[in-house]
């Protein structure tokens, strides 16, 4: 039951249910118990899952009295997910997708990503948790993966009291990484250690779009992981690319996916550095670019955050500008859920007027259809970017 004049968040179909907002629990639900969320009233509001140790203490399966969480109802939720793929994504954008974009696809805390024909879920909340077998057996069966491999090992599911979970689930072992067709281009995705479920699905529209306007230009590709853009601005004509990552393992596997793509690899440079001490070298040695991918990994996850995330922003972005020829394009990226749209617009603005620079906005980027947002879900509409040409 909640608090007197607390339910009107879950009345606009927000699925979490915050501990502050509750007024009494009726017996003690464990770990991933189907609860039902009344009004103070007494009206019905949801059935939801329960996890006692987190802050977001429920997350809600449905909103309707007649929808008991159960196979049935997880079935019905898949398959929507499932259709809404078919009607928007393309074919050509090839057999690596998001089939279940947890939140926001009516699952809380469920998360699946196909790569061709094995399927990687990551499981973040307790109740998903609980419904783990039927939710990865339906979705199995509807999408025909042959192999199913659990990445359950994200930030926050220590915040529901659940440790970290991952491996083979069913199907044959894993014979190294999975290749994949994005647009044309293959990747080889390493599912069992790489970032996230193995690969940035929700960049594949915005790596396509660089493509398009990477002709003749040189190209500075910051965190580049495993040569997304990298690879789409050299299919698409790009003279030069060099790619900076922290990461190691990322490199090798980028290295690979240029030579699987039969690129010219004498134009692509590999340098492994710290993006934020590299645009102070590379300003040092008067090196200039006319495109520059800005892709970092999340700075903030909530708003408390921010702060600290805005002078990470600015400082890349600053330094990145400084590196633009004039008629030079920069796609500069947030996914940071703590940082909205606006603010980093003027976090950006920000570091335009510092760096003496116009800029003119040329497209929003956000993430690909496969990763929808509901409006009633602010939180799922994460990667936000700007691609922005130097005056
Ligand atoms: N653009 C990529 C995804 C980038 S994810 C794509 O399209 O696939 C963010 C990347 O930043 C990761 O590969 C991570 O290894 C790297 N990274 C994180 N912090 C870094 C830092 N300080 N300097 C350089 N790379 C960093």
């Amino acid at each position: 039951m909640l608090k007197p004049a607390r339910e009107r968040s879950l009345a606009r179909r927000h699925p979490w249910i915050f501990s502050g907002a509750i007024g009494a629990v009726r017996g003690s639900p464990g770990s991933g118990d189907t609860v039902e969320v009344r009004a103070a009233s007494g009206g019905f509001l949801a059935w939801a899952a329960y996890s006692p140790s987190s802050q977001i203490r429920a997350r809600v399966w449905s909103f309707e009295e007649a929808e008991y969480p159960a196979p049935d109802l997880f079935r019905r939720k898949i398959q929507a997910a499932l259709a809404l793929r078919r009607a928007a994504v393309p074919e050509e954008a090839g057999d690596a997708q998001r089939l279940i974009h947890a939140e926001s696809d009516g699952l809380p805390g469920f998360v699946a990503d196909r790569y061709a024909d094995t399927l990687v879920v990551q499981i973040g909340s307790a109740g998903a948790e609980r419904q783990r077998e039927a939710l990865i057996e339906i979705l199995r069966e509807h999408s025909g993966c042959t192999r199913v491999y659990e990445r359950s090992d994200a930030d926050g599911r220590e915040l529901e009291g659940l440790a970290a979970r991952s491996g083979p689930v069913s199907g044959p072992p894993l014979e190294g990484p999975v290749k994949v067709l994005e647009h044309g281009i293959q990747y080889e995705v390493d599912v069992a250690a790489g970032q996230k479920t193995g690969f940035y699905l929700d960049q594949r529209e915005n790596r396509r779009l660089i493509g398009t306007l990477a002709q003749g230009r040189e190209m500075l590709n910051c965190f580049c992981y495993t040569g997304g853009f990298t690879l789409s601005a050299l299919a698409g004509g790009a003279r030069s690319v060099l790619s900076i990552d922290s990461s190691r393992p990322a490199l090798a596997l980028a290295r690979r996916n240029l030579a699987h793509n039969r690129l010219d690899a004498a134009s692509a440079t590999w340098q492994e550095a710290d993006v934020f001490n590299a645009l102070r070298r590379l300003r040092d040695e008067s090196r200039r670019f006319d495109l520059i991918v800005l892709d970092p990994p999340r700075f903030a996850s909530t708003a408390k955050d921010a702060a600290r995330a805005a002078r990470g922003y600015k400082d890349i972005n600053l330094n990145a500008m400084k590196l633009l020829r004039p008629g030079g394009l920069l796609a500069t990226f947030s996914c940071s859920g703590g940082v909205s749209p606006e603010l980093f617009r003027k976090i950006v603005a920000g570091a335009a007027a510092d760096a003496g620079v116009s800029l003119l906005l040329r497209e929003r980027f956000s993430a690909a259809p496969d990763h929808p947002m509901l409006i009633e879900f602010p939180e799922g509409e994460y990667l936000k970017g700007m691609l922005l040409e130097r005056r």
